[in-house]
């Protein structure tokens, strides 16, 4: 296998405690598109590859699962429909959790198991801008240690894929990627066009991002002292975790977050009509709405069992769980989304209920699995509606048959020319 030809020659750029093995460069301007979640391939040297790669501008799901996977989603197999093929669902939690992970570190570990032992050159990735915790910024790491600085999320648009230049020029042919869905279809897209001998792609769900000066604004609405939060989670069990600098933790029920009080466009449209939760196209995906307080795990062809395998008895591995229905929790999200989308505002609850309802929906709602299932259902209906409302001319090509599939039970059928 061929070794990394050329070293770099272009100064790195500082990331918030990077240190030796891990690299960022400067970047180039991005360029403008209208549904664009900043990947990184328009700053590259060649942005019209936007054209083929993106999921907004021609996504290619079903193809390049078959291409990735070796075969479709099976439909003897139910769960596929929710998420992707896949060999094995697993609830899943590093036995010593990771100091500053945003869960227990299982990805942040994958890339370090790749590097020692030696099977990749080089992990793409995310750590932070020195400044600011939460701003995202690529970065290559070669050596194990590395890895250290891209634990936990970061939120807003991380452009990873403009380090493809920089991958390419260092001879770098053993790439592992972790990615959030949309980065992962680009690269996917592209992946045989690329000079490499072998790419395995680690891949977080997502279901939202938006800008980090948004979410900074989001920050100071939760706390009246936004800068010293180091960690935020939207949990299984409809809370959101908040932590503070000086070891608080605040636990707040998903229903008393002031959302109604954000811009309408706080979550763009480019997240409001993506149709992959999952991330279909990883090796692996490595989540947590699934995993009823744990980690999820997606575990989807032998590359993604080869790379849980690295981890050994370090991972804590067991069946997922499975409760509840979600067909209620689904139907009121919809009414929710086609108010918002028709321009009226949230309804906001009144206080007196919040924290009763607050108290009942971790006991009630649906958790593990179904809490899952019941994520990618409301993503696949909020996807439609906001198409329809938004860009009804885009809807044949970027709704693909199964998200059909998944809002027909909740009455969305394609009309004849929304078919693909
Ligand atoms: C914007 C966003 C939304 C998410 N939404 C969900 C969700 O709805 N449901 C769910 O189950 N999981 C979601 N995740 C994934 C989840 O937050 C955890 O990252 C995941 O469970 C892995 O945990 P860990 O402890 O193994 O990660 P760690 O070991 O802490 O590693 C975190 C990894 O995330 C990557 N990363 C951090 N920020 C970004 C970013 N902005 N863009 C791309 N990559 C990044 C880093 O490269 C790093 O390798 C989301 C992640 C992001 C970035
Ligand atoms: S491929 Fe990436 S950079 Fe290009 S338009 Fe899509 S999201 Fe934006
Ligand atoms: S919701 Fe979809 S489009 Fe938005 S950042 Fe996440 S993967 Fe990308």
């Amino acid at each position: 296998m061929a070794a990394p030809t050329q070293s770099p020659t272009r100064s790195p750029l500082p990331v918030l405690g990077g240190g030796q093995g891990v690299m960022a460069y400067p970047l180039a301007e991005p360029v403008h598109r209208d549904l664009c979640t900043d990947c990184g391939i328009s700053r590259t040297s060649d942005p019209h590859r936007c054209g083929t790669a993106c999921q907004f501008i021609r996504p290619r799901y079903a193809e390049l699962e078959a291409q990735v996977h070796g075969r479709s989603r099976d439909p003897n197999r139910p769960d596929e429909l929710h998420f992707g093929p896949f060999l094995r669902l697993a609830r899943a939690r590093l036995r010593s959790p990771l100091p500053g992970a945003q869960w227990t570190g299982i990805t942040t570990r994958i890339g370090e198991r790749l590097l020692e032992e030696g099977l990749v050159d080089a992990v793409l990735a995310t750590a932070a801008h020195p400044d600011d915790r939460w701003r995202p910024r690529p970065v290559l790491v070669t050596e194990a240690g590395g890895m250290k600085s891209c634990r936990g999320m970061k939120m807003g648009y991380s452009p990873i894929l403009a380090l493809l230049d920089e991958v390419e020029r260092q001879g770098i042919r053993r790439l592992a990627v972790v990615g959030i869905p949309c980065q992962v279809h680009a690269l996917r897209a592209l992946q045989e066009t690329l000079e490499l001998d072998e790419l395995r792609v680690v891949g977080t769900p997502c279901s939202d991002n938006t800008t980090t000066d948004n979410f900074h604004h989001f920050l100071a609405k939760l706390s009246d002292r936004p800068d010293e939060i180091t960690y935020l989670e939207f949990r299984a069990d409809y809370h959101v975790e908040v932590r503070f600098r000086d070891g608080e933790v605040r636990e707040i029920p998903f229903l008393q977050l002031p959302l109604s009080e954000l811009p309408q466009d706080f979550f763009p449209l480019t997240c409001r009509s993506c149709v992959d939760y999952v991330n279909v196209l990883s090796d692996l995906t490595v989540g947590y709405m699934g995993g009823d307080g744990d980690q999820w795990l997606i575990i989807r062809n032998e590359r993604g069992r080869e790379m849980v395998e690295l981890l050994g008895e370090e991972l804590a591995l067991e069946e997922p769980t499975s409760r509840g229905r979600r067909k209620g929790a689904v139907q009121s999200f919809m009414k929710a989304v086609q108010r918002s989308a028709d321009g009226l505002p949230l309804r906001k609850m009144p206080s007196w209920a919040r924290p009763i309802v607050g108290r009942l929906m971790p006991l009630l709602g649906p958790a593990g699995t179904e809490f899952a299932r019941t994520r990618v259902e409301m993503k696949a209906v909020e996807s439609i509606i906001q198409l329809r409302r938004h860009h009804p001319r885009r809807i044949k090509r970027m709704i693909p048959s199964h998200v059909w599939d998944l809002a027909s039970p909740y009455g969305l059928q394609p009309e004849p020319e929304e078919r693909s």
